[in-house]
């Protein structure tokens, strides 16, 4: 037996002979022992489903967690370990001005907790404050605006209407809701929904069909029969298994264009979303592309409801505006809540329907600005920042990203360290257009990556970026004034000392203690540094020396043929994340894509040191 939570079983539970009770972090191991041991077995996995827990705290039938948690996606590395150690779908990643990192989706989270597994320093438990109330963002001129909105222009007589989403999101909801409204006006309707195993996360299906009058449906949407595709989630929409249910004669497609990552793209860190326009311009070859209707329900759904839940009605209020379904207002009102058909209008009105599509939200461009980047806006830059940025010479992009990052080196250590990054840089701005192409790729890998390895996070650096005021405004915001903030964390002496947990830290005495470790910075790399004597402290910094060495090398030979080995090299240190072991084991994988690039190099000498005996011993340091 495993489960959740072996301290719910009686101490007196007599259980059969044979019997063990293991927590669910055993799970994998259980599966192993089982799968040897010859004869049946039986493995009892004894947990609530989180779709049922949620429903239940929704209707205060079961008691509301009181702490969430939180990513400090400043210290986050991306590494993906509480994806992987979590498998949880609410754990997402993010791009930010500082790479792919992590997140919490708050709207969804289960309270499980289990992401806090992830072996970093960058989560944070939150007791909320007071939260903000979601209702309120309906403001009253939206409220107003709602109330105005007219009813579509035409209603069909009949629609065909193949929905596809998420489990647990409530696409069998949406489903239920239209043909109940159906149903109330008279008219016939049939649905069946394709749930499979999935509860949560996994592709959810429902074919509905509504007539005037009652005849032999049979229950499923054929081939090419949909007239309306509702795609709640673009990445199950795209799918060919479902667009085979349409047709561009006569099939409108109503998508969701919100990122919802799949298992992969949480644990995998190579793996990462599809581009928007691949997705949708699959939908449009199938669909009458010029009616077809995106938008980020997510974001709509959560800005003005403070939910994600009514992603999915947000969609079906978006083809019922459009005209694209036979139910009206009236029906929609005696379906479901009255609460439901404005919040239809709502998004409908909001969302800007009627635009001929909602500008695909990138996520590369929407979520700088998030907590704790640094997107300074000219005349931002201190003044010794200042002249280190212009010594660079770069424009356009690079400038961009230098912009953000010399500031960060200042205060990571000192104006010449932030010198050395831009010497460093400009080295590789002068090869760079010495060759001509008229790109600077080369030179922005170079910026994004030395950077990545001169702020490498030290003890100093993970207290600055956890008191950075941005992260405290930004949990502020999100749960309430008044929030209590700790930290979780898992300091390698303490794991040393066989410490096998993290420390929940409060923010009382732990915001003090990181102000002073960030004041005693100067020690970094001199004899007093105590943390610097680490094994991972020593190969951080000589990974630094490492990365130099291999884009000389590169630019040594620099020219047309080798410009895009180049910057392939240049871009490899991404490949380095995590904290610890996983962070040893990724520089393992580095080093050896740096190997595999020099020697498939013609006439290359190869410039990068061999595992120093010391590397392999700083585990055990
Ligand atoms: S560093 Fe890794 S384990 Fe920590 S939050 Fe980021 S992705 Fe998760």
């Amino acid at each position: 037996v495993c489960a959740d939570r072996i301290d719910k079983y009686p101490r007196d539970t007599r259980w059969p002979a044979g019997v063990k009770v293991w927590p669910r972090d055993r799970l994998d191991d259980a599966q192993r022992i089982l799968q040897a041991t010859p004869g049946v077995t039986a493995l009892i996995y004894d947990q609530p489903c989180a779709a049922d827990i949620r429903r239940k705290r929704k209707r205060a039938q079961a008691p509301q967690p009181t702490t969430r948690i939180y990513i400090n996606e400043r210290v986050c590395e991306g590494c993906g370990d509480c994806g992987a150690k979590s498998n949880c779908l609410s754990v997402h990643p993010v791009d930010t001005e500082f790479g792919r990192k992590t997140q919490i989706h708050q709207s969804s989270c289960n309270y499980d907790y289990s992401c806090l597994a992830g072996d970093c320093p960058a989560f944070v438990t939150v007791v909320p404050g007071l939260e903000p109330d979601p209702a309120a963002n309906l403001t009253a001129s939206l409220r107003s605006a709602l109330s105005s909105i007219p009813p579509p222009v035409r209603v069909p007589d009949e629609a065909t209407v193949y929905m596809v989403g998420i489990g647990g999101t409530g696409v069998v909801t949406a489903s239920q809701i239209l043909s109940t409204a159906a149903w109330l006006e008279g008219q016939a309707s049939q649905c069946l929904d394709q749930t499979g195993l999935s509860q949560k996360g996994g592709p959810v299906v429902s074919h509905l069909k509504i007539r005037k009058h009652s005849g032999d449906l049979s229950s499923t949407v054929g081939s090419r029969q949909a007239t309306v595709y509702l795609a709640f989630d673009v990445l199950s929409g795209a799918a060919e298994t479902h667009l085979r249910h349409a047709d561009p004669s006569h099939t409108v497609a109503v998508v969701s264009t919100s990122r919802t990552p799949t298992g992969r793209m949480v644990a995998d860190t190579t793996v990462s979303f599809p581009q928007a326009d691949d997705l949708t311009s699959r939908i449009d070859s199938v669909t009458r592309s010029a009616e077809n209707i995106y938008l980020d329900a997510g974001r709509l759904s959560e800005g003005t409801l403070g939910t994600h839940m009514m992603a999915n009605l947000i969609l079906v209020g978006a083809a019922y505006q459009a005209g694209l379904l036979p139910v009206r207002d009236t029906a929609h009102r005696k379906g479901d809540r009255a609460e439901t058909a404005c919040r239809w209008r709502t998004t409908s009105w909001h969302s800007g329907w009627d635009a001929t599509r909602s500008p695909h939200p990138e996520s590369a461009s929407a979520t700088p600005g998030r907590i704790g980047e640094t997107r300074p806006s000219p005349g931002e830059l201190a003044p010794a920042a200042r002249v280190i940025v212009e010594g660079v010479g770069a424009i356009g992009e690079l400038l961009r990203l230098i912009r953000a990052r010399v500031p960060e080196l200042i205060a990571y250590q000192n104006d010449a360290y932030a010198r050395e990054y831009a010497d460093f840089v400009r080295r590789v701005v002068v090869a760079e257009r010495r060759l001509g192409t008229g790109h600077e790729a080369l030179s922005e890998s170079v910026a994004r990556y030395l950077f990545k390895l001169m702020a490498y996070k030290d003890e100093y650096e993970v207290a600055r970026l956890c008191i950075l005021s941005r992260f405290e405004t930004s949990a502020e915001q999100t749960f309430g004034v008044g929030a209590r903030i700790s930290y979780q964390l898992h300091p390698p002496f303490l794991r040393a000392l066989g410490l096998k947990k993290k420390i929940a830290a409060a923010a009382w005495w732990f915001g003090p203690l990181c102000r002073l470790l960030h004041r005693l910075r100067g020690l970094r790399g001199t004899a007093l540094d105590v943390f610097g004597y680490a094994g991972l402290r020593r190969l951080e910094r000589r990974l630094v020396e490492e990365y130099r060495l291999s884009v000389e090398h590169e630019l040594g030979r620099l020219g047309p043929d080798t410009y895009q080995r180049a910057i392939d090299v240049a871009r490899l240190p991404d490949l380095i994340r995590g904290y610890e072991d996983i962070k040893r084991r990724n520089v393992a994988l580095y080093r050896e894509a740096v190997r595999r690039h020099q020697s498939a190099a013609p006439a290359c000498d190869g410039v990068l040191p061999r595992p120093e005996p010391s590397d392999v011993e700083e585990q055990r340091v």
